[in-house]
């Protein structure tokens, strides 16, 4: 099967999605991971719309060092009635020094009468000078046909002129936009399948869709089986609205499905850390039920199955998970038998004999009752396995924890935690404030213990749950705390149980420190 590009526009179209920002430091970073990764396209930015994508392209000329990847600025044709050497969007695209530019293009008639006001051949005209403009200035110009697929359902003729223009004077790529993201697979198979027809001899036919539907990934599919060879989107899905094409799921679903090389050879098996290293820069966690990179992806429950798996994995998972870079995991809960044990022991590849099993079946019975919850908490799991086989961490010990909130007569609270730790014959004390008691402890604590080992400063909580568990037995209402933290490879999550929340909180914080020692890179062992 022929090769499909991938062009990645998470640091463009992806960062339109509420609730993120993104440095020009994130940015670069993330442009990093996208070479990393391998993909043949990263679109940076749109030079002029704002001063922080500027700065992009300037430090990107100098600080970026793309080894697999080309990175593209991101712009739009001239304006409507003006000319393209004074027109300020296509100055700032040449200024911005890409060996390849993006424009996107209005390719619906409605667009172009409703929208810009103006008539279908200045429509024509503004596509036909922008790209003749810019290949003339040295660039590889690819067009993003906005509003496509709407376009051409009511009106086929301007869409399909819209195209010829960019063709005729030279784009390497018309991309196909369901801008609105209202299209059905149905639908894009017969529409790419047409423009195939008229102009799939003459040039690269991009795909680009939103995720209005829920069908992104699979309208990017049936453009690519109606003869699409480029097909753009962002890591994880990222986006306005409902996102775009999500390439975590597009990549290996082209590449290990339809033999479709998407990524240069053995980065395929880079996804999962790439997708998470990018949530993570992003502060926006991966969906554990993301197919192929999320946590759940191949996380296995259930005793029948679970034993049934051990003997023939490839019947209960439709890929090889190492293959995208993720693992089998399993879950554990109370209701484990001694099978789903030796399995998740073998997991995590502790050794674990007949009485530490059944260690781990009583403790577990034991505190779930108490109230954990340990399928939730894979962190805590661990721990608590590896304590049945007599192991326990000598990474530090707490002498004490003390923490005060006081009401301040000039109103608002004042939070403030004291930890005294041991690691090894060292006493380290660290007080902290904090906007609550958590954030406070949590500060001191890893103050405390980050001075023995300074990898801790790349570990950061990501997530804290509470739950209050309702006491219909005689222990009263008990407090459980979930806390997730990553070290920007890895994600765990802890889990502490008290009547105190103050207690549950520091026995999640406690337990989620150590599992981010036992794994550091350079964690004594
Ligand atoms: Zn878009």
């Amino acid at each position: 099967m022929d090769a499909v590009e991938i062009f990645d526009t998470t640091l463009r179209d992806g960062l339109q999605v509420e609730g993120v920002s993104a440095s020009v430091e994130d940015k670069l970073r993330i442009a990093v991971q996208l070479d990393l990764l391998g993909v043949r396209y990263i679109e940076g930015g749109w030079p002029g719309a704002n001063p922080k994508d500027i700065e992009f392209f300037a430090r990107a000329r100098d600080e970026l060092m793309l080894t697999t990847s080309t990175l593209v600025a991101f712009g739009s044709t001239r304006r409507p009635k003006g000319k393209v050497d004074d027109d300020p969007t296509l100055r700032n695209l040449i200024e911005a020094g890409t060996e390849a530019v993006c424009i996107v293009a209005k390719s619906s008639e409605y667009h172009v009468t409703e929208a810009l006001k103006t008539s279908l051949d200045e429509g024509e005209a503004m596509i036909a000078d922008s790209v003749e403009f810019l290949t003339a200035n040295g660039r590889r110009v690819l067009v993003d046909m906005e509003h496509f697929f709407d376009g051409y359902k009511s009106s086929p003729e301007f869409s399909l002129r819209a195209l010829e223009a960019a063709v005729v004077k030279g784009a390497t790529h018309v991309v196909l936009c369901d801008t609105n993201g209202g299209s059905l697979p149905h639908e894009v198979e017969a529409i790419v399948a047409d423009v195939y027809r008229h102009i799939g001899a003459d040039v690269m036919i991009g795909i680009h869709c939103h995720d209005d539907t829920g069908c992104a990934v699979a309208n990017s599919m049936a453009a690519v089986s109606s003869g699409a060879r480029h097909v753009q989107g962002t890591l994880n899905g990222l986006g306005e609205r409902t996102g775009n094409a999500n390439l975590t799921t597009i990549i290996p679903n082209l590449q290990l499905k339809l033999g479709h090389q998407c990524l240069p050879e053995g980065r395929l098996e880079r996804l999962t850390v790439v997708s998470h290293h990018i949530a993570e820069t992003l502060n926006r966690a991966v969906d554990p039920q993301a197919p192929y990179v999320g946590s759940s992806a191949f996380a296995h429950k259930a005793g029948l199955h679970v034993s049934a798996i051990a003997r023939a994995k490839d019947a209960y998972e439709h890929v090889d998970p190492k293959l995208v870079g993720n693992g089998t995991r399993f879950v554990v809960s109370e209701m484990a038998g001694r099978a789903t044990i030796q399995m998740k022991a073998a997991e995590l590849g502790l050794t674990m004999d007949g009485p530490a099993v059944n260690q781990v079946i009583d403790d577990l019975k034991r505190l779930e009752h108490e109230g954990y919850h340990f399928e939730a908490a894979d962190a805590s799991l661990e721990l608590l396995m590896r304590r049945a086989t007599g192991w326990d961490q000598e990474f530090f010990r707490v002498e004490s924890m003390r923490v005060i909130t006081d009401e301040m007569a000039t109103g608002g609270f004042n939070t403030e935690a004291t930890v005294k730790v041991w690691v090894g014959d060292q006493r380290h004390v660290y007080t902290a404030e904090g906007n609550g008691p958590v954030n406070a402890i949590d500060t001191a604590l890893r103050r405390a213990v980050q001075r023995a080992y300074p990898h801790l400063e790349r570990v950061h909580l990501t997530d804290f749950k509470v739950r209050i568990l309702d006491g219909s037995d005689a222990t009263g209402a008990v407090t459980r705390v979930l806390l997730s933290a990553t070290d920007g490879e890895r994600d765990w999550t802890t889990i502490g149980v008290s009547p105190n929340i103050i207690e549950a909180s520091w026995r999640a914080l406690e337990e989620s420190l150590v599992y981010g020692l036992l794994h550091a890179p350079t964690a004594p062992s």
